[in-house]
């Protein structure tokens, strides 16, 4: 490719320049960051690939950047000697995303220039965020270990299309060129990019140089004036931030560089920062954002922890270094024991990226309980951080229940559910434990695809009578993540739609004997019923949990609940064909109408369907029970 060829951005590219130089307005100086960010990446790749391949750093062994500018061109160029970019990069790289989730994203823009803003820092907008200050961008490169005649030219106006071209360019790595917009002459100065690249990007570990500004002193009576000269210098601390110690690192610090790694636009919740030694040596610098990424869900998705060795950058979502459970964790990890040519695969296996991962984990969970703390402190300024934490991130961390057994009574006590007395998502089994009513000898509760579904669950009735409170799991993972959470602290978890209730000694003698009582005359009746629903029901039976419903759906003690097959099913997964057991209200009216009644049948079908409509449930032939319903009412 010698001629100049023109190509057409990928849909998707088009559509986030725009959005990018629309939404991104009121936050302008993020190019900077972005675009040294890339810089350094690139720088990175360099060293990575020249541990086995030392000729790529040809006769320029010193990786850095170069940020200038030209006051009557109006340009801004950030030059980096890094691994540079073929032809073909170029052109898929600057044309195209090609990070997984690109769609997703997109969907979730909602048009509002506020909330999206917040999403696009989320998602990273790199390279293209050039275009919020520049109507043009030149970037001119050529990869290490290529011939000088094989550096190309990207331009393009940002709106659909780029220009490519072949040229010849000595030396490696890439310049980036923005020709500034109008209202962008502000970056024309040394003394605000330099305020810039101190804010965000100290921590680069590459020097970042500048040209040194001279005072010329005007001549024939003209005043004096700053002029540029030919010599450069360091405008960055270039040590990493977690290599200093911590006493000399500011808040403000530590938020900067979260922001940097993580391209978020908010401060993080938390931090933890230390050097661990003993048998395994590193550091670690792990960060707990303040909200969810949009991809939360994906446990696929890599973890946001970058590893280094000794300093230098080895690959980003290192995903062996935390469980899946603490996904949303950002940070870094700078082992000194790894060697440098560590790989995914050998990072499974290695025994120090174990001890690593168990450091980390445990270190999060204490960022956690020190949340948590906190709450409980009206003195603390970081009062209303948990409720935040749990509001985005207590469903993820509930997974760690069933992932991560060494910890698991330690992710207990971070539980925080919503309650028959509490509407909010605060109540923590030990708060649950304490407020336990005299006599009660377990923890209640009862799932539902909402909280409102399960507020008004049947099964809920007694314990309302009785004022004992049943905690609501209402989140997806709950019934799986809680099935391996069978205790807290010696006291059971029970479900109230499982099993036969036993309230034990909370229900009194007179109680006991009139439920036993109407158990036994409504023996033949049960019989009946048994017979009409046996294809429906597993068994029928008299229960004591009903106060105002006729009947209610149960399944076996240990058995899955009617929810969960459910959600299984809706998402395509084999479940297995849960058969209920229908328990009713013997003293109930519509209950008692059955014994002698012409529509028996009916009546029975109809007790059933209304108990699964109630919980959730539809029944199996709708229009079956809409006629059963509709020939009763005549
Ligand atoms: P990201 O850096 O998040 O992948 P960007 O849009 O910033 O996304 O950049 C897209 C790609 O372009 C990078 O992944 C990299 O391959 C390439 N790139 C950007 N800047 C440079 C650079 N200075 N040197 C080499 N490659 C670069």
């Amino acid at each position: 490719m010698s001629q100049k060829q023109t190509l057409s951005f990928q849909a998707e590219v088009a559509q986030l320049l725009h959005l990018v130089t629309h939404s991104l307005y009121s936050n302008k100086e993020i190019f900077l960051r972005e675009l040294i960010s890339n810089a350094s990446d690139a720088c990175d790749k360099l060293r990575f690939e020249a541990l086995h391949h030392p000729e790529l750093y040809e006769d320029a062994p010193n990786l850095e950047v170069r940020v200038s500018f030209d006051k009557d061109a109006r340009t801004l160029t950030i030059a980096d000697n890094g691994i540079g970019l073929s032809q073909q990069e170029a052109i898929d790289n600057l044309g195209t995303i090609a990070k997984s989730g690109t769609r997703e994203f997109m969907s979730r823009l909602s048009g509002d220039q506020k909330a999206d803003a917040q999403l696009i820092g989320q998602f990273g907008v790199g390279f293209y965020s050039g275009f919020i200050v520049a109507d043009r961008i030149t970037v001119e490169s050529r990869r290490a270990g290529l011939k000088p005649e094989e550096g190309v030219r990207w331009v393009s106006g940002g709106a659909g299309d780029f220009e490519v071209e072949t040229i010849t360019r000595p030396q490696r790595g890439t310049s980036v060129t923005l020709h500034l917009r109008e209202d962008a002459s502000d970056y024309l100065s040394t003394w605000k990019i330099k305020s810039i690249i101190s804010k965000y990007s100290d921590h680069i570990q590459l020097p970042i140089l500048m040209r040194k500004e001279e005072w010329k002193e005007g001549e024939d009576g003209k005043p004096g004036e700053h002029v540029l000269s030919d010599e450069w210098e360091t405008v960055n601390q270039a040590t990493a931030l977690w290599t200093r110690a911590k006493k000399d690192i500011t808040p403000e610090q530590y938020q900067e560089f979260y922001k940097s790694i993580s391209h978020d636009y908010e401060e993080p919740l938390a931090w933890t920062h230390n050097r661990v030694e003993g048998s395994t040596e590193y550091t670690q610098l792990l960060f707990i954002p303040s909200h969810a990424p949009f991809d939360l869900w994906n446990r696929d998705k890599a973890a946001g922890v970058k590893l280094y060795v000794k300093r230098v950058f080895i690959m980003d979502d290192a995903e062996a270094l935390l469980p899946a459970y603490l996904r949303f964790v950002k940070g870094v990890v700078d082992s000194a024991d790894l060697p440098l040519n560590v790989s995914r695969e050998l990072l499974q296996e290695s025994r120090d990226v174990k001890a690593i991962r168990e450091g980390n984990t445990r270190r999060v969970l204490a960022m956690i309980e020190d949340l948590a703390k906190a709450e409980q402190d009206a003195e603390s300024a970081d009062k209303e951080k948990f409720a935040k934490f749990w509001a985005e991130f207590g469903a993820v961390l509930k997974e760690g229940l069933g992932e991560d057994f060494g910890n698991r009574e330690r992710i207990a006590k971070l539980l925080r559910f919503a309650s028959t007395q509490s509407d909010t998502a605060s109540v923590s089994l030990a708060a649950y434990k304490a407020r336990m009513k005299e006599g009660q000898e377990a923890i209640y509760y009862i799932t539902g695809d909402t909280q409102a579904a399960a507020a008004h669950s049947p099964q809920l009735e007694i314990f309302r009578k009785k004022g004992i409170e049943v905690l609501y799991m209402t989140d997806r993972v709950d019934e799986w993540a809680l099935s391996f959470l069978t205790e807290f602290e010696g006291t059971p978890l029970q479900s109230v739609a499982k099993g036969q209730v036993d309230l034990g000694k909370l229900q009194d003698e007179g109680e006991k004997k009139a439920a036993e009582k109407a158990a036994e005359s409504f023996k033949p009746v049960l019989a009946k019923l048994k017979e009409a629903l046996k294809d429906k029901a597993q068994d029928v039976r008299v229960t004591t949990r009903l106060v105002d419903s006729p009947a209610c759906l149960v399944v076996t003690e240990g058995g899955m609940s009617l929810q969960l097959a459910r959600l299984m099913k809706q998402a395509g997964q084999k479940a297995p064909d849960v058969k209920p057991v229908l328990e009713v209200n013997a003293s109930h009216p519509l209950v008692q109408k059955l014994d002698g009644s012409p529509a028996f049948n009916d009546l029975a079908h109809i007790l059933f369907d209304q108990a699964l409509l109630a919980e959730g449930g539809m029944p199996e032939d709708p229009a079956e029970y809409v006629k059963r319903v509709n020939a009763l009412l005549a």
